[in-house]
């Protein structure tokens, strides 16, 4: 059986390079289940591993996609039959393992999730791994126990994947949120999916002082850097921040005295290995608190053929929210 797919390889000239190519079932890599991939989605990770920017990918041929939705066709593991309707994201699927930006996948059945109630197999890719990780941040937030009446939440990099479902979720659960982005002529845009305010991300972009004024009482930081430090130095006494990101840079030049003056804490999110039970959780969240409507009105679709300029722009910031890609059109 032959099918499409976004296949990185090195030419001849080890020359990297990204391309839609036919694939035979042949090429699928190991696995114990066989998904007919629905949909997928260009997260800022493929946009790295699609343009190779960075070394996100770590075998060659390897076919592009952190994540996918779609239906079982084959299964040889207990808890999948063919019909069943999954997701996939991380577990260094599109990095070390054939990926989603594909008509077909083959992956551990550990690795699945149920698509939850409540979402198609669209909406779950609009979502995508930007959105599931925006969800492992509220909730790290919400486990540390902030309340809307706590204060303010600050997300960066609002105009991004993360930053758009943070954003839409946040503010479905009652919280004021302060929206930092570079691309101040969004703030409507920002204000529809329930910001309250908009800064200039030039205002925590540069290096700063070690403490500021306590401006909120949580984070959601997809930007890193000196976003992260600054983001650090003017959260209130005893609130928290969920680092995910690092669209600014992976340095964190920040003190200590947000932690030890203010009783700060800092959580690290990590999407890709997260364990299955806090997986299952996030995706139910997602169904639960995501204002679909907002979500639609937060994405837009390419075709798979059209993933591969989507991943310049996803680099180039030129995404606004997210980028869902129909794989059954080439
Ligand atoms: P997007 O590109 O959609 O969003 C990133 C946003 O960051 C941009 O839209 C822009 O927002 C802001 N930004 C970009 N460049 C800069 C810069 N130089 N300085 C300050 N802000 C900048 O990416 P995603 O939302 O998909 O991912 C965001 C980050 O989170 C990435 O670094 C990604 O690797 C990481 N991530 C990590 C995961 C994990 O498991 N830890 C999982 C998923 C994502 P604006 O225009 O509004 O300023």
């Amino acid at each position: 059986m032959s099918f499409q797919a976004i296949v990185i390889d090195k030419d001849e000239n080890a020359r990297y390079r990204a391309e839609l190519r036919p694939l035979s079932d042949q090429a699928l890599p190991e696995g114990d289940v066989t998904v007919g991939v629905q949909y997928s989605t260009i997260n800022y990770k493929d946009g790295l591993a699609i343009t190779g920017k960075a070394p996100v990918v770590r075998k060659f041929p390897l076919v592009a996609g952190i994540d996918f939705s779609g239906v079982v066709e084959q299964s040889s593991h207990p808890a999948w039959k063919p019909g069943d309707r999954v997701i996939l994201n991380g577990w260094g699927v599109g990095e070390s393992h054939s990926g989603g930006l594909s008509q077909l996948a083959r992956v551990k059945g550990d690795w699945l999730v149920p698509l939850p109630d409540g979402l198609n197999a669209r909406q779950a890719m609009a979502i995508g791994t930007a959105g599931y990780t925006a969800m492992l941040c509220v909730m790290a937030l919400e486990r540390h126990g902030l309340k809307p009446h706590d204060g303010d939440i600050l997300v960066t990099g609002a105009s991004g994947g993360v930053g758009t479902i943070a954003i839409s979720l946040l503010s479905k659960l009652g919280f004021r949120v302060l929206a930092s982005t570079g691309r101040t002529a969004e703030a409507d845009f920002l204000k529809q999916l329930g910001a309250a305010e908009v800064i200039d991300r030039a205002e925590l972009s540069s290096p700063g002082k070690p403490l500021g004024k306590e401006r909120w009482a949580g984070v959601v930081d997809s930007v890193g850097s000196h976003t992260l430090a600054n983001a650090c130095a003017g959260t209130r006494y005893r609130g928290a921040v969920a680092a995910c990101g690092l669209a600014q840079g992976m340095d964190f030049p920040g003190s200590v005295a947000p932690f030890i003056l203010r009783g700060v804490t800092l959580y690290g999110i990590d999407s890709v290995m997260a364990p299955k039970p806090l997986r299952r959780e996030a995706w139910m969240r997602l169904a639960r608190d995501l204002d679909l409507a907002k979500l639609e009105a937060l994405t837009h679709e390419v075709t798979l053929g059209e993933a591969i300029k989507a991943a310049e722009d996803i680099l180039a910031g030129r995404i606004r929210g997210r980028v869902v890609v129909d794989v059954s059109r080439g």
